[in-house]
């Protein structure tokens, strides 16, 4: 690695570890520093774009991937009601190329158990557990304070990359205001068993949720989910989570006969949260801190790019650092020329289609999906 040769990557989510699988692989001393006791993320699944593919591939993990994983190549779309008709069914863009099939879905605990793994063999030092509470600028790197069981430590790395989500401390102690905000939506999750002839993502827009839609993550699993405008369900359980979308699922029909069978029985992984946005403005760094993934933008799952996004994040990281001597204006202008607009224009075709759902407006989803699909096919 040209430009560091030491650093600190903060949060094993898919931000941190493909920087730190990228970053090790080309010999940097790496330590990531995940503040949970355990990988342990979140029991649901995830729908892997081809672009999202084609840089798991860069990883050195896309053969674990598809093994543990559904592939598909066609998206249907159903109307509500008891008789669910399906109103389209129609190939799904490879973003990612010919190599890749257009989407695959996932268990989440699956994709990060292999990016762990790959991580580690690599010589990553994941430490878990492990909390930053601070970061300091120091003369020739930059300074973490480190929070753990056996007390409070500190570690100069010469760069640090924040890759810790959402509500990202570092973009905090760097000084960067912007915030994701809810939008007014919000998701349930669930992880149910998938009946056979469920072999593909459909969706169903309108009926009383705005998207009632599931995603194959295996031979016999997949996750299902609606989406409903935001309510405080905090401390929910899983059976109440179960109960509740049993409820919410009756206006459908087709696959969610089955899906609402297993939710009346109790499922052990459903999830709730917000949609929120928000894009950092460009820089994403400060000195030798930088952020990437949802620490630096958020969006809506309504073109399911998230993750893609942070995994492109780490991609052109990687690239730059290796590419040049220090870090240099230059690096850091390359990198925010490649990631920032791209960033942008997937954050906001999201909103805008979930702008849409809002309003109940029809709008022109396919072309924002277009526009989606011919930026991120492009190598970023
Ligand atoms: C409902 C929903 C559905 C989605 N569906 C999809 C989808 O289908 N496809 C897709 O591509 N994207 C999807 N996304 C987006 C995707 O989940 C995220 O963009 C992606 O997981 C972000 O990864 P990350 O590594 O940046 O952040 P995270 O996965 O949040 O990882 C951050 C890590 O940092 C750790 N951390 C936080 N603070 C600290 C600290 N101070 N010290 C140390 N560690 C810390 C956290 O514990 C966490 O492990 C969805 C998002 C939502 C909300």
């Amino acid at each position: 690695m040209s430009a560091v040769q030491n650093v600190g990557v903060v949060g094993a989510g898919a931000a941190g570890l493909a920087t730190a699988i990228l970053l090790a692989e080309a010999g940097a001393d790496v330590v990531v520093y995940e503040t949970k006791p355990t990988l342990g993320a979140l029991g649901s699944g995830i729908t892997l774009q081809g672009n999202a593919l084609r840089a798991l591939d860069r990883l050195g993990v896309w053969d674990q991937v598809r093994a543990r994983s559904f592939s598909f190549d066609v998206l249907g779309i159903r109307a509500p009601g008891p008789e669910a008709p399906l109103v389209a069914e129609m190939p799904d863009n490879k973003m990612g190329g010919p190599d890749y099939p257009a989407t695959a879905g996932m268990f989440r605990p699956d994709l990060a158990e292999i990016m762990l793994a790959r991580a580690q063999a690599l010589g990553a030092n994941v430490r878990f557990g492990a909390r930053v509470t601070a970061v300091t600028h120091a003369d020739d790197g930059v300074t973490l304070t480190i929070s753990t069981d056996a007390g409070g430590e500190q570690v100069t790395h010469e760069l640090v990359v924040g890759a810790d989500g959402l509500n990202s401390a570092v973009r905090e102690q760097i000084g960067i205001t912007t915030r994701p905000e809810p939008n007014g939506m919000g998701i349930f999750r669930a992880f149910v068993k998938r009946p056979p002839e469920a072999d593909h993502t459909e969706l169903v827009f309108g009926g009383p949720s705005y998207i009632a839609g599931f995603c194959p993550t295996g031979e016999d699993t997949m996750y299902a989910y609606l989406v409903e405008d935001k309510q405080d369900r905090q401390g929910m359980t899983p059976e109440e989570g179960s109960k509740i979308m049993a409820e919410l699922a009756r206006p459908y029909g087709a696959h969610w006969n089955a899906v609402r069978a297993q939710l009346e029985q109790g499922v052990e992984h459903v999830h709730y949260t917000w949609f929120t946005s928000h894009v950092v403005a460009e820089p994403w760094n400060r000195g030798r801190v930088v952020v990437i993934g949802d620490a630096a933008h958020s969006c809506p799952p309504t073109v399911a790019q998230g993750a893609a996004q942070a995994l492109e994040d780490a991609v052109v990281l990687g690239d730059v650092l290796g590419r040049y001597d220090a870090l240099s204006d230059e690096l850091w202008a390359e990198f925010h020329a490649r990631r920032v607009p791209r960033a942008t224009t997937v954050v906001e075709a999201s909103n805008q289609i979930a702008a849409w759902l809002l309003a109940r407006e029809r709008g022109d989803v396919q072309g924002v999906h277009r526009t989606v699909s011919d930026l991120v096919s492009q190598e970023p």
